[in-house]
């Protein structure tokens, strides 16, 4: 890689060689290990989030993904249960054992979002709100900063050193897809950022093929090249009902297409000599 100096500092391989590893109450994110986060986009309602939650625990999926305060491009659209989500999806992720990745998307809800949360996500359309990021800086838990839809690698890895100076050293870096002149798939799912992320920056980096496809089909084909080409997880959506979904049911996997999915990624996984964190097997677990 070209060795001009770099504007982000502490992100910078350069500044750290070794992979930073994330450790959570039940599973690692980075190093050896290949994450998977699965849940609905959205927090529903009690039926839809406990039947989930407890077919991806008896997957042994280890982290629920789904959003209580949704951003939506329109204002009519749902816009998440709000904190009685953050409480239902804590209630099922707790009585299922797994841990909580959900969104937060402004500065005033930071404390509620904490008291729920194991990992918190800063959305594609919040990448470059800054006052999010320092109030991000100041807490303990682990950071899921996904890639503005139209941010360079530049902008997104100095989003993260906000972050990371300003004293949180837990950032996961989320590939979403990005805006191009395509409008088949829903975005352009950027492939080839991951392992020029890994070569510049010690961070893990996970993929989310369902925002970056917007097409259930190709959830698991995406799913399989991130792997390949050097991720450390994926972040998927899957739903009880995909048809009845409050929010993106075009690309939330059906169950039975979750388990293949897993299959694959477990698959692709070993191809590079890694383990995935659902790994029955707990020999191949890092
Ligand atoms: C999501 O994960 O459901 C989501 C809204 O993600 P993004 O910010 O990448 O669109
Ligand atoms: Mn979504």
């Amino acid at each position: 890689m070209e060795n001009k100096r770099k504007p982000y500092q502490l992100v910078s391989r350069e500044w750290k060689k070794e992979d930073t590893v994330i450790s959570l109450k039940n599973t690692t994110i980075g190093g050896n290990n290949v994450c998977l986060i699965a849940g609905p986009c959205a927090v529903e309602n009690e039926d839809q989030i406990f039947t989930i939650c407890e077919f991806l625990s008896k997957k042994n999926i280890k982290l629920l993904r789904g959003g209580a305060y949704k951003p939506r491009t329109s204002p009519y659209s749902f816009q998440g249960l709000k904190k009685d989500g953050l409480i239902l999806m804590r209630q099922a992720a707790d009585k299922y054992g797994m841990g909580v990745v959900t969104e937060v998307m402004e500065t005033n809800l930071v404390d509620e979002v904490y008291q729920y949360a194991d990992i918190l996500q800063v959305g594609t359309r919040n990448m470059q709100n800054y006052q999010l990021l320092r109030a991000l800086s100041k807490i303990d838990k682990p950071i899921l900063l996904k890639r503005g839809m139209s941010s360079t690698l530049e902008e997104w890895l100095l989003a993260a050193e906000y972050i990371l100076s300003g004293g949180n050293e837990k950032v996961i870096l989320c590939e979403r897809g990005i805006r191009t002149f395509e409008t088949a798939t829903r975005n352009t799912l950027d492939l080839s950022i991951i392992p020029l992320v890994k070569a510049l920056s010690h961070l893990p980096i996970i993929a989310d093929p369902s925002q970056g496809t917007g097409i259930r089909e190709l959830v698991t084909p995406m799913s399989m090249a991130a792997i390949v080409a050097g991720a450390d997880g994926i972040m998927v959506e899957v739903h009880n009902h995909p048809e009845e979904a409050l929010s993106d049911g075009p690309q939330s996997l059906y169950f039975d297409q979750f388990a293949h999915l897993m299959e694959k990624v477990e698959q692709s996984a070993h191809f590079n000599n890694r383990a995935v964190d659902y790994a029955v097997d707990s020999r191949l677990v890092y």
